[in-house]
C-alpha cells in the first residue's frame, strides 16, 4: 500500500535521516520543506531571496509561501504514489491546508520525542553535506568524519542556523507553534508517537513498527 507518511519532532530529532530511510524503503520520495528552502536560498531563486533572512534566523516562512510550495511539490509525478514528509506541517494553519490538499486520502503521522537538552547537543555537532546535502553528526567518533562526507566526498559544514543561539531560538519555535500543531494529529488513529533519544536504529524499527500497525489498521 502506498505510503503517506509525515514524520514530526522538533529540530535535532532525526527526522531527515529517519525519513530519508523510510522513504527509500518504500520507493517514495522523501519531501523535506527544509531542504528545499535551503536550495532554493542556495541558487538565488527569488523564492531563496524571500526566505533567506527567515531560515537564517531560525523562525517559520510564512505558511502560504509554504503551503504553495508543497502543493506543487505533490503535484509531481513521483509523489502520486507516496511520500514522506519532513518538516511539514509545522503549524496548525499548514496542517489543516495539507489536509485540503490530501481530500481524504489516508496519512500515517509519527512525532519523534526527544529532550531539548539532547537535542541542543545533537544539532551543534551536526555536520552537513555542501555538496549532496547528506547530515551527519560531527561527534560519531570518527574524526575525518568532520570533514569530509562519506557518500560524495564534499566537504562538511555547519548550517548556519544550528548554531547554539539559533538552535535555541528554533526550539523557542517549536514548542510555540509547531508542538499544539500536534495535538491536532494526536487523536486520530493513524498517529504514533515514538522514543527518539534511543540508537538511531531502534528509532528506525519503532518508526517502522508504528506504520506497519498504521496500515493494517486501514
Ligand atoms: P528544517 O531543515 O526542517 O529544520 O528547516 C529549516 C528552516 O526552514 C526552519 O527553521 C524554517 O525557517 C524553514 N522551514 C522549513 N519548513 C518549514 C515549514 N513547514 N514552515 C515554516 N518554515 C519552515
Amino acid at each position: 500500500m502506498a505510503l503517506r507518511l509525515l514524520v514530526l519532532g522538533p529540530p535535532g530529532a532525526g527526522k531527515g535521516t529517519q525519513a530519508l530511510r523510510i522513504a527509500r524503503d518504500h520507493g517514495v520520495p522523501k519531501i523535506s520543506t527544509g531542504d528545499m528552502l535551503r536550495d532554493a536560498v542556495t541558487s538565488g531563486s527569488p523564492l531563496g531571496a524571500l526566505v533567506k533572512e527567515t531560515v537564517a534566523k531560525g523562525q517559520l516562512v510564512s505558511d502560504d509561501v509554504i503551503v504553495e510550495l508543497v502543493r506543487v511539490r505533490l503535484e509531481e509525478d513521483d509523489a502520486q504514489h507516496g511520500f514522506v514528509l519532513d518538516g511539514f506541517p509545522r503549524t496548525v494553519a499548514q496542517a489543516k491546508a495539507l489536509d485540503v490538499l490530501l481530500a481524504g486520502t489516508p496519512l500515517a503521522v509519527v512525532e519523534i520525542r526527544v529532550p531539548d537538552e539532547e537535542l541542543v547537543r545533537r544539532v551543534r555537532g551536526r555536520r552537513i553535506c555542501e555538496r549532496c546535502g547528506t547530515t551527519v553528526s560531527a561527534f560519531d567518533g570518527d574524526p575525518a568524519l568532520a570533514q569530509e562526507c562519506k557518500t560524495c566526498g564534499g566537504r562538511l559544514v555547519q548550517r548556519s542556523d544550528d548554531s547554539e543561539t539559533v538552535v535555541r531560538d528554533r526550539l523557542k519555535v517549536y514548542w510555540r507553534e509547531t508542538q499544539p500543531m500536534i495535538g491536532f494529529y494526536e487523536n486520530r488513529p493513524t498517529f504514533r508517537r515514538v522514543d527518539g533519544s534511543v540508537a538511531p536504529v531502534d528509532v528506525y524499527a519503532a518508526i517502522a513498527a508504528a506504520v506497519a500497525a498504521v496500515s493494517a489498521e486501514r
